[in-house]
């Protein structure tokens, strides 16, 4: 007998936003996770909303999240520390102020008002922007939120419904019969429902392999850290092209993260291995380029997340046909900030079978023929590094 409507695998904030939005419109939802609760890419992301400018497949979703994640405190009840003051990407050599045209021109494929202004301009929206700062592309409608609240925010908020959070319960497979699903195997039995929904990062491909399907994720690590709090200074999300982003956070704390990343490959049992000192000393050096008064600061805490890329790096989106019951969804790097409306998706799809969401474009349809090796032909195969 069925205990519940729907298993979601994986307690990150995608898992986290469909199990919410499902119990909300009356379903009997669990949620599984091999470890704890978001412990992986969701609490250690850096919290931008990226507003997608430059994918028209992807920026309706990003609009639908911005809108959600205007309300969001109100709906969870609790606070995500979310504000919205825009974003500012910044070019500090000549080399880099080609970036920012270039990535200006692929902005302008969306009319999100975004603008390019100068160092001066700059400096009023981050005062401690280094004196090397030559100009930077500014777009008001970004905003970034505390990736701790906010995960904390979803699992209390679908437990106050009455959902049902089971820890370190790694799942194995997804049990399907007559082509129907029929619920999971896990690390201490059989858990059945008539709907899975895979939520499980780069592990995903694992679970899905059974079924004939290449899912095109690849698994990175990705390097991250938080400084003792200066006064508060700035509240846009900033965004070097020297590959580093810094939020300041509401206690004043720099949080920042960068590359380059380490592709790597996960298992249901074991935790992702993190720790990486030489590019957190590499890290540090830029953010002192950036901000000099970083080096007044500490280091409080390092950390590094490991999270599922899509080979376009756009969210994935799907309901399968075969096995009936089956869905999934990734968060190609940007999850974080679509979390709201990628909850309200995969929720309606896996109720009603249809979504008014802006998806259509984001299935796995795309990648029909992919081969089983891109992730070699790519170069993303465990060991490799990009930036
Ligand atoms: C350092 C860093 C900075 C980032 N910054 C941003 C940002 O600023 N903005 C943004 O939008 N995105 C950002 N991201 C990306 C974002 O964090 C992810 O896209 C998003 O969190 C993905 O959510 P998820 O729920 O799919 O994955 P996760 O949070 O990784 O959750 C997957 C869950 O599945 C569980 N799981 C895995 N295998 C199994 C199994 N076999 N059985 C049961 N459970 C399983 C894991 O334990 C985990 O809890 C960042 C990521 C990192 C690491």
């Amino acid at each position: 007998m069925n205990n519940y409507d729907v298993i979601v695998v994986g307690s990150g904030l995608l898992g986290l936003s469909t199990a919410y939005q499902a119990q909300k419109a009356g379903a009997r939802v669990l949620v599984v996770d091999r470890g704890a609760v978001a412990y992986e890419a969701s609490s250690r992301a850096t919290g931008y909303l990226s507003l997608r400018a430059d994918d028209p497949d992807e920026a309706p979703l990003a609009e639908m999240a911005e809108k959600l994640w205007d309300g969001l405190d109100e709906e969870l009840g609790y606070p995500t520390e979310w504000t919205q003051k825009g974003r500012l990407w910044v070019a500090f050599s000549d080399k880099q102020l080609e970036e920012l045209d270039a990535t200006y021109k692929a902005f302008q494929r969306a009319d999100f008002g975004f603008e390019i202004i100068d160092a001066d301009a700059c400096r009023k929206l981050i005062p401690i922007l280094s004196d090397e700062t030559r100009a930077g592309l500014y777009t008001p409608r970004s905003g970034h939120a505390n990736p701790q609240r906010v995960s904390q925010a979803y699992a209390w908020a679908f437990q106050d419904l009455g959902g049902v959070i089971v820890e370190n319960t790694p799942v194995y497979s997804v049990i399907a019969e007559a082509g129907k699903v029929k619920g999971v195997k896990t690390a201490t039995g059989e858990l059945y429902a008539d709907r899975v929904v895979l939520c499980a990062g780069g592990y995903n491909a694992n679970l899905l392999e059974p079924f004939g399907v290449v899912f095109p994720v690849a698994s990175v690590r990705l390097e991250a850290l938080v400084t003792t709090p200066l006064p508060p200074m700035y509240e846009v999300g900033f965004i070097g092209l020297n590959g580093l982003s810094i939020r300041q956070t509401k206690r004043g704390n720099l949080h920042a993260n960068g590359g380059p990343h380490e592709w790597v490959d996960v298992d249901a049992d074991h935790e992702p291995a993190k720790p990486n000192t030489p590019i957190v000393r590499n890290l540090v050096r830029r953010m002192i380029e950036a901000f000099p008064v970083a080096k007044g600061t500490q280091l409080l805490r390092t950390w590094a997340g490991v999270l599922d890329i899509t080979r376009d790096q756009k969210t994935i989106i799907h309901r399968f046909d075969h096995p009936e019951g089956l869905l999934v969804a990734a968060g190609a790097g940007h999850g974080f900030g679509m979390c709201p409306a990628i909850g309200i998706a995969m929720a309606d799809l896996a109720l009603k079978g249809e979504t008014s969401a802006p998806v259509d474009r984001l299935s796995l349809d795309r990648f029909a023929g992919l081969s089983p090796d891109w992730k070699v032909q790519k170069k993303w195969d465990a060991g490799s590094y990009n930036t």
